[in-house]
């Protein structure tokens, strides 16, 4: 068994040990050292990385009590060697970990809801619910958590006897009978759990929920705890300060603004729509009667409104009618025939003017790759 020094002090850094067995494997080099300082990878959350000696550690796994860190630099058996644990990243995790058991403690004690998951991620954090949890639970819930933080009160782990493991009321994923270790927040929370964790509240710093979504018949709840929820709050404080500064608006009110912005943005939407289809009817009349093709363009008008304008017209002309919309070289095209042959008509016209789309007689719409003079020139030669 390997004995683990994260037990007796969760914020040792750095110590000395020495190395029992190295062995290779498809993952690099497997080594086993008398004690460790490096939490593996388990109960939700991923392991330490840091050096032993000059050997970088990027994964450590537990098999029955025996701690396999493994590396890709070879090391000697029997070495005294010495190891540094990137602290910073584990500071990080004890500051998620710690914040996850007093969030699950206040639904447990408040609204009877368990933690049925758990993950700490290097990029995300997420924990599960039994049942869907509410926009005011979890407002409730994380507001709490800050106050928990800011009473800074004591976390403690131990490992109590059986006598005394039967009397106690705590929380528990698993039916664990022996060695169980009970992490301890003073008046928030009593859990079963082998991580990791800060010594007291204080030190998770800061605790925000991200969203939650449903998830397998409760809610999974992303949440940011420590420099990670004062990393994601600066950058939503950014975004809403330069939204405010565009809007002449306060930041705790721009919702109200853009949704002003929504609103005369669906009314403008509708005017030009009118203004649009008013414009197709002056156009229409204008038009002379005529057997030849006939290619409309107006840059005023849009895909509704030119497609209004052809309706209006496409008894008038007798060739093949064609409106186009859009940029120079790159047109949306509408296009109407009688034709018997119309499905070769829209064939011909894609192949000769780098063009997609189709359509049923006796319309066809997509694209031409062609500029306004390719166009016209196409339909004034077939
Ligand atoms: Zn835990």
């Amino acid at each position: 068994m390997t004995e683990k020094l994260y037990y007796i002090d969760a914020y040792i850094k750095e110590f000395d040990a020495t190395v029992v067995s190295v062995e290779q494997n498809e993952k690099g080099y497997d080594i086993v050292l008398d004690k460790t300082a490096f939490f593996p990878e388990g109960g939700g959350q991923y392991s330490d990385k840091g050096f032993i000696d000059d050997a970088e550690i990027y994964d450590v796994q537990e098999t029955d009590g025996i701690m396999h860190h493994y590396s890709k630099t070879p090391i000697n058996v029997n070495k005294c060697v010495h190891c540094v644990i990137d602290f910073d990243e584990r500071f990080d995790k004890m500051q998620q970990h710690t914040a996850e058991h007093i969030i699950s403690g206040l639904f447990h004690s408040i609204y009877g809801v368990e933690n049925t998951g758990f993950h700490l991620g290097a990029e995300t954090v997420t924990l599960d619910t039994s049942r869907p949890v509410t926009k005011e639970e979890l407002a409730t819930v994380e507001r709490l958590v800050n106050i928990a933080i800011q009473k800074n009160v004591k976390v403690s782990a131990s490992f109590p006897s059986q006598d005394v493991l039967h009397t106690l009321d705590y929380r528990s994923k698993l039916d664990l009978k022996e060695n169980v270790r009970i992490v301890d927040i003073e008046g928030y929370d009593s859990c079963a759990c082998c991580a990791p964790h800060v010594n007291t509240t204080g030190e998770i710093g800061l605790l925000k929920f991200v969203c939650a979504v449903k998830h397998k018949g409760g809610s999974r709840i992303t949440m940011l705890a420590g420099m990670r929820a004062y990393d994601y709050v600066n950058t939503i404080s950014c975004e809403a300060s330069a939204i405010s500064v565009m809007l002449s608006a306060p930041a705790d009110e721009i919702s109200t603004e853009v949704q002003k912005l929504l609103n005369s943005r669906d009314e403008l939407s509708y005017k030009l729509s009118s203004v649009g289809k008013e414009m197709a009817e002056l156009i229409a009349g204008s038009i002379a009667p005529t057997d030849k093709n006939t290619v409309l363009h107006y840059s005023a008008l849009d895909y509704d409104a030119l497609r209004c304008l052809m309706n209006l017209v496409k008894e008038k002309v007798g060739g093949i009618l064609v409106g186009i919309v859009g940029d120079e070289g790159n047109y949306r095209y509408i296009l109407m025939s009688e034709r018997a042959d119309f499905a070769d008509i829209v064939k011909s016209a894609n192949s000769a003017l780098s063009g997609r789309g189709g359509g049923r007689a006796p319309m066809a719409s997509g694209t031409f790759s062609a500029t306004e003079q390719e166009i016209k020139k196409y339909f004034k030669n077939i």
